[in-house]
């Protein structure tokens, strides 16, 4: 008999009825290490008081408003985005997923209002992942994800990662714009080097394409920098943020420049919820900490620790893990074991990690993580490599 939920997850038997920063309690009491932050959303970790007071606060005062009248809370996020990035302007929605389809209707209306209404091909790439939607999975097209849901968006070709002299080839009069991750996340932990990016962004000005990039993950201050691509010194023209924008808040956003925003006026796209006075506070929250040079610096400061901490434990388990990349606190495991089994032992040390594709375990944990919580973390990672390991040996 069908479940009461919709099947389509597999959930691990834990039941956390409670978050104090890095860590979740669950039901019996224990305390698990969150090493994992919600995929990359609690960028602040549980119940920061910041985020508490501010959601707090708005929530006495008015959750919801139509976007048929101003919201100042959504002009402040605007605001301070605008100011932070390269972006001139901002649109708010609730999750990545609607972050991808404003994406790609923004690059297709702007060839439009420029007369070249053929430029509607999106090019992407083999290990994306942009999210849930028709277009989403027309632009990242695992098997699980796209069998039997058929037909996808049309408009998309996606290219295998990283052959740039392939882009180019790709490349057509009916090509509006790419679209990639600077650190593939579902994908593995898989970054692009800077050079890539200022590649890519050299191929796109040369041919005219919009540059479109999805930080839904690799954003808001998780590799060191607010967003991953200044490590590069390059800019998008259209880029998707949410996760750890909202800090555990349902809040997504599309920046963009004035010239590749410049097809959207009054009545080209709109959101019953995206921009609503709770999470625009909360998100207004969220940035006034990370989009801080000192608050950055911790991350790359702690980032540097846990990196050496982890190299040290790739060479204790060579029998379990290949090696360690990412940037910042995005970070993935290349494990020679079923990262699967990793993270179920990780369970049993009590400590939260999450698989990815690419035979991959990912540690995305809280921006706001101690040195103290990350010397824990090493050690719960160990206690579970040695379990994998020693029934990998009886095996
Ligand atoms: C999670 C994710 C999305 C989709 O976001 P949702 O909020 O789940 O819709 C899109 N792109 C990337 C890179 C992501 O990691």
């Amino acid at each position: 008999m069908i479940p009461p939920v919709l099947p389509t997850y597999s959930r691990a038997p834990l039941h956390f009825v409670k978050g104090e920063g890095s860590w979740l309690i669950e039901e019996d009491g224990r305390r698990f290490l969150d090493m994992g932050a919600g995929i990359a959303v609690n960028a602040l970790g549980h119940a920061h008081p910041a985020l508490v007071e501010a959601l707090t606060d708005q929530a006495g005062k008015v959750w919801h408003l139509s976007n048929l009248y101003e919201i100042p809370q959504q002009e402040e996020l605007a605001r301070r985005l605008v100011d932070a990035t390269f972006a001139d302007t901002v649109f708010f929605t609730n999750s990545g997923t609607e972050s991808m389809e404003l994406a790609v209707k923004m690059a297709r209306k702007y060839w439009y209002e420029k007369g070249k209404p053929e430029k509607v091909e999106i090019i992407s790439f083999q290990g994306a992942f942009h999210g849930r939607s028709s277009a989403a999975i027309a632009a990242a097209p695992t098997e699980k994800m796209v069998k039997g849901m058929g037909p996808l968006l049309p408009g998309f070709k996606v290219l295998p990662h990283g052959d740039w002299g392939l882009l180019k080839e790709a490349m057509t009069e009916a090509t509006a714009a790419v679209i990639i991750e600077p650190i593939q996340g579902e994908g593995g932990i898989r970054p692009l080097a800077s050079e890539d990016l200022k590649t890519l962004r050299a191929i796109c000005d040369e041919a005219g394409v919009l540059l479109i990039l999805d930080e839904v993950q690799c954003g808001v201050g998780r590799t060191g920098k607010l967003f991953a691509h200044e490590w590069a010194g390059i800019t998008p023209d259209i880029m998707m943020a949410a996760k750890g924008i909202g800090g555990g808040f349902p809040l997504g956003a599309v920046l963009a420049t004035e010239e590749a925003a410049s097809g959207m006026g009054p009545g080209t796209h709109g959101s019953t919820y995206g921009g609503n006075p709770l999470g625009c506070a909360v998100g207004c929250a969220v940035l006034k900490i990370i989009a801080d040079d000192d608050f950055l610096e911790s991350v790359n400061r702690k980032a540097g620790t846990l990196r050496q901490k982890l190299e040290g434990l790739v060479a204790e388990f060579p029998d379990v893990f290949d090696s360690v990349r990412g940037q910042g606190l995005m970070i993935g495991l290349k494990c020679k074991v079923a990262p699967a089994d990793l993270v179920k032992a990780g369970y049993d040390a009590e400590i939260i990690t999450v698989p990815a594709a690419d035979n991959v375990v990912r540690l995305l944990p809280p921006l706001t993580i101690t040195e103290d919580e990350i010397a824990e973390a090493v050690t719960r990672l160990e206690a579970a490599a040695k379990a994998v390991s020693s029934s990998q040996q009886a095996g």
